[in-house]
């Protein structure tokens, strides 16, 4: 069984009239919206119990689907099915990932699916390179092979017929991607900042990029019940295609918290998962 990790109103204006529930000013996530202090207090992670709300929606997951892969996918792939479906990606059309964590691996099994052409990662450290490889990417870019932004749009343009991405997608989190990431795009392509989850601060950025260009820009925050039950069944038919199982690469106990989280902050495992 699986849980969405968040519950919207159902009856507010951005609920119930313009169909924006990630968007409900009444939502709040498990893990992050309660504090651990508030009754009946197993509202976050970390534990081997946890308070459903009323209205949570609940999912039965398929037997022959290993937990493995849920937890591999975790909330990234239903990030990236949001994220996706917003932008829209065109049969063949050439993606640019900016990003290769999870959010980043999850867009490139996403754009993949929903039919895109070459798909091209960007990112690091190499062990998460090799992965979005595993994940079926055709080209992938090492930040630290080609470490400026100008030879890494040479290289998109060399890898796209010379005029840059039809779709870029941004899964990375820092401000200075975005800059980088719509110059990535053809004339008139499409751009997603997906990665902003958290505030990570401002950047200096030229407009005229978006007009000259006539980019479409896209946002996209957490995701709906609906993109969850996509995902459980994307999972269950695609498990060879897209092996989000080898996303789990490190197990901690709970006494171990501390050092999962370490071992993350090192960039050292895919994703640290705490088996209580
Ligand atoms: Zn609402």
């Amino acid at each position: 069984m699986t849980w969405n990790s968040a519950v919207s109103c159902g009856q507010c204006y951005y609920c119930a009239v313009k169909k924006q529930p990630t968007r409900c000013a009444q939502r709040k996530a498990y893990g992050i919206g309660y504090p651990c202090d508030c009754t009946p207090h197993f509202l976050g992670g970390y534990a081997e119990f946890h308070y459903l709300r009323p209205r949570t929606t609940i999912f039965k997951l398929p037997d022959e689907l290993p937990t493995e892969s849920v937890i591999g996918a975790g909330c990234a792939l239903i990030t990236a099915i949001h994220g996706v479906e917003r932008t829209g990606i065109a049969w063949q059309d050439n993606v640019v990932v900016q990003g290769a964590g999870p959010v980043g691996i999850a867009a490139l099994a996403v754009a993949k699916s929903a039919g895109a052409g070459k798909v091209i990662v960007i990112g690091a450290p190499k062990h998460r390179l090799e992965m979005a490889k595993r994940f079926g990417a055709d080209e992938v870019i090492d930040l630290e092979d080609i470490s400026t932004p100008a030879a890494r749009l040479t290289r998109v343009r060399e890898l796209t017929g010379g005029y840059g991405a039809d779709v870029v997608l941004e899964c990375v989190g820092h401000p200075s991607a975005v800059v980088e990431g719509m110059e990535l795009c053809r004339d008139g392509g499409k751009y997603l900042v997906l990665g902003h989850y958290c505030d990570a601060g401002t950047v200096a950025f030229n407009p005229h990029v978006i007009t000259r260009k006539q980019l479409s820009v896209f946002g996209s925050w957490s995701s709906e019940p609906r993109h969850l039950q996509a995902a459980i069944e994307f999972l269950r038919r695609h498990q060879r295609e897209f092996p989000f199982h080898e996303m789990v690469s490190h197990r901690f106990s709970i006494e171990q918290a501390d050092e999962a989280l370490r071992t993350t902050a090192k960039w050292q495992s895919a994703k640290s998962v705490i088996v209580p």
